[in-house]
């Protein structure tokens, strides 16, 4: 026992991991440039493309690198000097594309919204000059989930690539490519899929693929990622120990079915938020998904107060905020390996704090 098992984590990455996975992360990392590991990463690739429900002929791309990476890999090798992006901000991760839009001198126009989740997307005006459309589909930093069947319709009657970071909601909510008209969609390890963080991988449609455009960048050149990508391989040193912890994983969400799994995430949520009556504690989202909950703190409360001590005084990890929601809201994750008991502890922990208020 170290440190940090003494934990219980209920952070929206990393999450709490799997005792299969744990298992595979303590052995020796193999070599990979052979015909074995080739063959675990088509079968990742097969596997992320059926539970994605992408189109026919959809390929992945794995990178060795945190969830960021993905979104800057779509921008850079989607978008040019004469196209345009509409960028939805919801809050920091919204944010977040728009500044690598600005840090790669990509025009956009940005949405702010706020508790919208989209579904009346038809009364945006669009100018005509837009091509792109960036969108995560969980905006984590404040627990709002976008309608994506609007924005997917959206999206085709208007000839916009659509570019989905699905990094805190792939398999816990539901996402499909093709009744949701996605081109890009961007997943992480060490979310839904309760793995160490550093993998991060594109699912690309045959429309998105055509659309590749030349790019400044050596590491995030997708067309040599898709070109390895035929044998098996990647153009550099992959995640080995991750990409057989995901291969482990997904046989596993596929073996149980991508709906079971969606829907125990979505037990998990209710349980936490049905036995939070008793508790001066309100939903601060009104479009929360399955993978978080985010709540707001009463005004006798400082929310960074009740991070720290459930820590300190209960061994429980919550997720505090930035910004001017740091004394009001924190974050409560639901992905990875949850059941009752361990959600438990997080309520009683939360009835030791507001006892001693
Ligand atoms: C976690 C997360 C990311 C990735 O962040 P990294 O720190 O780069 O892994 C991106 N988008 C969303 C919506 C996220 O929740």
């Amino acid at each position: 026992m170290n440190f940090f098992d003494k934990k219980y984590i209920f952070t929206p990455g990393p999450v709490r991991m799997y005792k299969e996975t744990l298992k595979l992360g303590s052995v020796q990392t193999p070599y990979f440039r052979n015909e074995e590991f080739s063959k675990v990463l088509i079968e990742c690739e097969n596997m992320i493309i059926e539970l994605a429900n992408a189109p026919r002929g959809s390929k992945v791309v794995f990178l060795a690198a945190s969830g960021t990476a993905g979104m800057e890999a779509s921008v850079i090798n989607f978008l040019g000097k004469n196209d345009k992006a509409i960028v939805v901000n919801g809050g920091d991760f919204g944010k977040r594309f728009a500044d690598i839009c600005s840090c790669q001198n990509i025009d956009f126009e940005e949405w702010k919204v706020v508790n919208d989740n989209l579904e009346n997307i038809e009364n945006f005006k669009i100018n005509r000059d837009v091509t792109h459309f960036l969108v995560n589909a969980h905006e984590t930093s404040v627990g709002l989930l976008f309608n994506l069947k609007a924005i997917g319709y959206f999206c085709k009657k208007h000839n916009l690539l659509n570019i989905v970071d699905a990094i805190s909601m792939f398999v816990t909510d539901e996402i499909d490519m093709q009744k949701h008209n996605i081109d890009v969609m961007i997943a992480s390890s060490h979310k839904g899929l309760a793995l160490p963080p550093g993998l991060t991988f594109l699912v690309l449609s045959p429309n998105a693929i055509n659309k590749i455009q030349a790019s400044d960048s050596y590491y995030f050149n997708l067309k040599s990622y898709l070109s390895n990508g035929s044998r098996g391989q990647t153009p550099f040193t992959p995640t080995v120990t991750i990409i057989l912890q995901l291969h482990q994983r997904l046989r596993c969400i596929l073996k149980k079915g991508i709906k079971n799994e969606i829907a125990h995430t979505k037990n998990m949520a209710e349980y936490f938020r049905s036995n939070l009556k008793s508790f001066p504690l309100s939903f601060y989202s009104c479009h929360m998904p399955n993978s978080m909950t985010i709540l707001k703190v009463s005004d006798q409360v400082d929310a960074l107060d009740l991070v720290d001590k459930l820590e300190k005084e209960s061994g429980v990890i919550v997720c505090p905020n930035g910004g001017s929601l740091k004394n009001k809201v924190f974050r409560v994750s639901h992905m990875g390996n949850m059941n009752k008991e361990y959600i438990d502890v997080l309520i009683n922990a939360l009835s030791r704090y507001y006892e001693k208020q």
